[in-house]
């Protein structure tokens, strides 16, 4: 059911002016909102999406609630859930289905169930909401919500907010759009990640953002390295040689054993996260983020090593190199039923490799418990990566992109449309033209890691281009814009209605 989350101030805007690269998009911020704020004074704007934890839409919701309130807009987060079975399996069809991935049939029943969780928690938002307010709604989970309101009349604006997309037209698409159109259509406002995801039938009515990073919360904020290491022993992603700072996290890092089972990250030994190269890839559970075709290309990459290298060096770097593969414990993701099926699948594959192999891969489930550690744990994985990489086969936008190249870090990304909108092949970065195809995996994680000259060029591009356009500023300053378009609509409407009566 539709549950108020409470989000915390955190940073505030004044401490973003201490960074030096901050400065630019800050003071773009603070100039739009002096225009744009008082067109949308008075308006409550509710966020909603479907789950509280895991996954980019979840992470970015509370840094953006708190900024907008701190700029003096009042903004609340709900989560439209529910304890309905199959809901989330039906809506992860769809999602898959907008990726091109699945059978492109939905059954009577599984649009029932969809409509019913919606129009339960639509009910409940009319207890929130009131006239005038600003509904956001985020993906097709309870894109329907919005309907319904629509239906039974509530005076609210109304944006749909989607996160992904696909840059094909395919049955699977076409069945997930015609499923949606009834829903999405009565919308005042659609906002998508990139142009190619707009289904025609929103043209016209739709506006694009881009997803992006808040550069201070606990996955993105500097550390230094002696926090660094004292997050990785918390964690027990290190053996803790000396004292450090913090406690021992309550729920620490789970590591996958060559029996089948998920033990201390620390077992069979200490990964040597610090000594040795890593490759690393965070995502989600998904299918589509590629983790099996890139542990394949990894693996690939071992046992070529010899036909791959370039010098003594370059083969040392190669045997020594390990493949990180973490993602968050599918026991506290909400509408993610696939995570587990997922992890079996990469679990099978890394059963049936030798154990020299199997002792150069970690695949870990990172604790959700606790917000705070989790992103800690995100923020050190993606520091001491040597290697960053998103081999997505279908990516609606890809954060996780965005929060290396922040870091200064070598991305591997593929040429998905949301991934290739932030980097681009060869300067912020590496693309992998085809994710699934295991040599092209290999030869590019072998290339990113044998020439270190250009990874020092990509990270330095890459972590400019996220100051200009993918940081949580620009990101704020543009739906500031969409949600005074809805202002002016409003005006313009009025000023219209006011003319068709005085001629009449
Ligand atoms: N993430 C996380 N903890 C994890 C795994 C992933 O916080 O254990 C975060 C990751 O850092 C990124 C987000 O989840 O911020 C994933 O967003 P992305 O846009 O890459 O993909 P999505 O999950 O939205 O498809």
């Amino acid at each position: 059911m539709l549950k108020l989350v409470q989000v915390k101030e955190g940073v505030k805007l004044a401490d973003y002016d201490l960074y030096a690269p901050l400065a630019s998009p800050l003071r773009e911020l603070y100039t739009e909102s002096t225009t744009l704020i008082p067109k949308i004074k008075g308006k409550k704007i509710w966020m909603i999406n479907s789950t509280q934890h895991g996954g980019g839409v979840a992470e970015m919701m509370p840094r953006m609630i708190s900024l907008f309130r701190q700029l003096g807009v009042d903004c609340d987060w709900l989560v439209a859930t529910t304890e309905r079975k199959g809901f989330f399996s039906f809506t992860k069809k769809i999602h898959n289905l907008i990726h091109s991935e699945g059978i492109p049939e939905i059954a009577k029943e599984e649009k029932e169930l969809y409509e019913i969780v919606n129009k339960e928690n639509a009910e409940v938002l009319k207890s929130f909401v009131k006239p005038g307010d600003v509904v956001i709604i985020h993906d097709p989970q309870p894109l329907a919500i919005g309907y319904f309101l629509k239906e039974d009349n509530i005076p609210v604006h109304l944006i749909w907010r989607c996160h992904i997309g696909h840059d094909k037209h395919t049955d699977q698409t076409r069945a997930a759009w015609n499923f949606l159109k009834p829903y999405a259509q009565v919308y005042s406002y659609s906002v998508f990640s990139a142009t190619e995801y707009i289904p025609g039938f929103l043209t016209g009515k739709a506006r694009i953002i881009h997803p992006s990073i808040d550069p201070l919360d606990h996955k993105n904020r500097d550390l230094p390295i002696y926090k660094t290491v004292g997050i990785l022993c918390n964690s027990k992603l290190l053996t803790e040689y000396q004292p450090v700072l913090t406690p021992t996290f309550p729920d620490t890092v789970k590591r996958l054993q060559s029996d089948g089972t998920f033990q201390s990250a620390l077992l069979p030994s200490d990964m040597g996260l610090l000594f040795k190269p890593a490759i690393i890839q965070i995502s989600r559970w998904d299918r589509l983020k590629g983790f099996l075709e890139l542990m394949k290309g990894f693996v690939y990459m071992k046992q070529n090593k010899n036909r791959l290298k370039i010098s003594e060096r370059d083969l040392r770097q190669t045997e020594l190199c390990q493949l990180v593969l973490a993602g968050p414990d599918p026991e506290y993701v909400e509408d993610d039923p696939e995570g587990m099926e997922v992890i079996n699948e990469l679990k099978n594959e890394f059963l049936a490799l030798p154990r020299e192999l199997q002792a150069s891969i970690a695949i870990l489930k990172l604790p959700m418990k606790s917000r705070k550690h989790n992103e800690l744990i995100v923020n050190v994985l993606q520091r001491v990566a040597t290697l960053i990489v998103q081999n997505s086969i279908r990516e609606g936008f890809g954060l996780t992109v965005t929060e290396a190249m922040w870091k200064i870090k070598a991305v591997i990304g593929t040429a998905t449309c949301g991934i290739h909108e932030q980097l681009r092949d060869g300067i912020d970065g590496l693309l992998i033209k085809d994710p699934k195809n295991i040599e092209e995996v290999a030869v590019k994680l072998h290339y990113a890691l044998a020439y270190p000259k250009e990874r020092d060029v990509w990270q330095y591009n890459a972590q400019k281009r996220v100051i200009e356009q993918f940081l949580i500023f620009t990101q704020i300053r543009k739906w500031l814009s969409v949600i005074s378009e809805i202002n002016s609509k409003i005006t313009t409407q009025y000023l219209h209605n006011l003319k068709s009566t005085s001629s009449s």
